[in-house]
């Protein structure tokens, strides 16, 4: 038989909405969960692929499931997209 192949990643879902900040300001962010344990981490603020990133790799921080990594398979809420700064004189 082959190797066993070790579980490393997990797949995860990306939740794009948004929520209150310290302020009481809403700003957009993202959760992370973890479709093996139904871990979540969030919210991380932003909609930007950099928010992803970090939410995941925050997920496995606190996910108890075995796997390194969470690859984001699916997702779910509204991604805005983020206006282009203007610039300022
Ligand atoms: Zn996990």
């Amino acid at each position: 038989m082959g190797k066993k192949k070790r579980r490393t990643k997990a797949p995860a879902r990306i939740h794009y909405g948004s929520a209150k900040n310290t302020d009481g300001d809403k700003q957009l962010c993202v959760w992370a969960i973890c479709e093996l344990s139904s871990n979540c981490f969030g919210p991380v603020w932003g909609h930007g692929q950099q928010s992803v990133t970090r939410a995941l790799a925050s997920l496995t921080k606190v996910c108890d499931c075995p796997a390194k990594f969470h690859n984001a398979r699916e997702f779910s809420g509204k991604r805005i997209k983020p206006k282009p700064k203007t610039p300022r004189r």
